[in-house]
């Protein structure tokens, strides 16, 4: 018998565990899986919580549909029936400006305009912005193969304003990140597509909503909006994925301390390896996957590979919080018509965004109460993250009078703290990943995955599940490609 052994139990851990194991049981391979948490609970941070009434999520609340992995996985789980759309009647997002919330145009796809007349009477973007941002329909394609950040493409193609007002909060707001560092082709390879394909962005986006519309009219199947997410919360999906696990193939609560060759410890000649607990013991593997944030990925390889762990370190990662509070429906006397709010960093405010999850979620609250969720943190505010409970409400509560003219004392709060959770993918990221490939020839059998390689969001986790299942069954005996 050969073994695998996962280290770390958020989502794509507990992919390529589940992967592995459904292949293995489907060949009758003679591989044994083990799952390896320091937590006592597994799926990382995807944290849903029931209080009384409401379904308050802690981490990620929904999933982009667009990427097929994670609904094609909830259905496999026999999830597919508590798949959830969002409340289309309201799917306005607003964004801070000048102290005011403005609707973000119907018809923006991400940060491109694709519907003139919202576009035009839009009062958010002033008229030479406006203008800006349709020069796209005429400059030319890029000229050169240099690597640009978010902030430079936007501004090439939309203008400055563009990038302050939709881009900043909106797009590098997904990463919690600064557009003028993040890598354009790593975060948002989509847009390059576009540009190499129609030129204009407007352009592009166009016909590829033209595109979508009529494969949806020709697609049966249950309906899909652009988030999706599951009725009891996101850990509908990782409770599911845990459920299918053998069960002892899942050691929840023990820490990795250090993964070494048997043997000597610092020569590269040798595999298996040796996975070192805290509590001391030693666990042996003929492939290793490490699915556990870059920082800790480094620290556990530092003996064994010393060159890999410095390029793993060279990926940073920002802190953020989620505060969810709910209300007296009658208290609020703000409009929630939409699925909430972001803020450009021009504004200073000491949020990222607030999502009204009541309206976006319906079922997750009562009707006579409304569900607010708070985004604290990310590039710009890091340190608002270690806020005491107390302090830290305060400030969320501040911000939501300053904005939304809230005085109203919520009926349940919760702070949810995530310490370096946000990878951020910077000028060079594609530079650093083949750099991290090169090095991982040295080591035959040990692989990475997670959401600090090619993609951030749930789908991209259990996408990267698929390919490191590949790997693993590759490197133990059977060759093959499914995914
Ligand atoms: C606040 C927040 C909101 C988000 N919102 C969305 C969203 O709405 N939609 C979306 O698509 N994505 C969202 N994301 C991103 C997405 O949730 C994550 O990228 C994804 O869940 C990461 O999963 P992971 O398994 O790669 O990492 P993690 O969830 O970080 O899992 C890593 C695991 O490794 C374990 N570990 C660490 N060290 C050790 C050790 N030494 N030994 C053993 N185990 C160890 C940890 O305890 C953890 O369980 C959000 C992320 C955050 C933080």
């Amino acid at each position: 018998m050969r073994r695998a052994i996962i280290i770390g139990g958020g989502l794509s851990g507990l992919s390529t565990a589940y992967y592995l194991q459904q292949e293995v049981a489907r060949s009758r391979l003679d591989i044994e899986t083990i799952l390896i948490e320091k937590e006592n609970r597994f799926g990382g941070c995807i944290v849903t919580d029931e209080v009384g009434d409401f379904i308050i999520e802690g981490g990620p609340d929904c999933f982009l549909a667009e990427k097929p992995w994670a609904i094609q996985l909830c259905e496999e789980l026999g999830l597919g029936d508590r798949l959830l759309c969002t409340n289309e009647e309201n799917r306005r997002v607003f964004i801070l400006s000048s102290g005011k919330l403005h609707q973000l145009p119907e018809g923006f796809m991400l940060m491109v305009p694709t519907s003139i007349t919202p576009f035009l009477k839009s009062s958010l973007i002033s008229l030479p912005g406006k203008i800006r941002m349709a020069m796209d329909l005429f400059l030319p394609r890029k000229r050169t193969d240099e690597e640009e950040s978010l902030a430079q493409f936007v501004k090439r193609r939309l203008g400055n304003e563009a990038l302050e007002k939709i881009a900043e909060p909106l797009v590098a707001g997904i990463h919690a990140g600064t557009p003028e560092t993040m890598s354009l082709s790593s975060t948002f390879p989509r847009f390059i597509q576009l540009e190499e394909e129609y030129r204009s962005l407007i352009l592009g986006m166009l016909a590829r909503g033209r595109k979508a519309s009529e494969f949806n009219k020709k697609r049966s199947g249950p309906k899909k909006t652009m988030f999706m997410s599951l009725v009891d919360g996101m850990m509908e999906l990782t409770d599911a994925i845990q459920g299918r696990l053998d069960e002892g193939s899942l050691l929840p609560d023990k820490k990795v301390v250090r993964i070494n060759h048997i043997g000597k410890a610092t020569t590269r000649d040798h595999s298996p390896y040796e996975v070192h607990l805290e509590d001391g013991e030693i666990l042996e593997a003929d492939s290793v996957v490490l699915a556990t944030p870059t920082y800790i990925t480094a620290e556990l390889l530092q003996e064994m590979a010393g060159t890999l762990s410095e390029v793993l370190l060279l990926i940073p990662y920002v802190s953020t919080a989620t505060i969810s509070l709910v209300y007296r429906a009658s208290e609020i006397h703000h409009p929630l018509d939409g699925f909430g709010f972001v803020i450009p960093r021009a504004e200073r405010r000491k949020i990222m965004a607030s999502t009204w999850t009541s309206v976006k979620f319906p079922h997750r609250s009562r009707p006579d109460s409304a569900l607010l969720r708070a985004f604290v943190g990310g590039a710009h505010n890091e340190d608002l993250v270690d806020l005491d409970d107390e302090e830290m409400l305060k400030v969320v509560r501040g911000e939501l009078m300053d904005i939304m003219g809230i005085t109203a004392q919520p009926i349940i709060t919760r702070i949810y703290r995530w310490d370096k959770s946000m990878p951020q993918y910077m000028l060079g990221h594609a530079e650093r990943l083949s750099h991290l490939e090169e090095e991982l020839l040295h080591y035959p059998g040990l692989y990475l995955t997670g959401c600090a390689y090619r993609g951030i969001g749930i789908s991209d986790c259990i996408h990267e599940g698929q390919l490191t299942t590949e790997k693993v069954l590759k490197f133990l005996g059977r060759a093959g490609t499914k995914y």
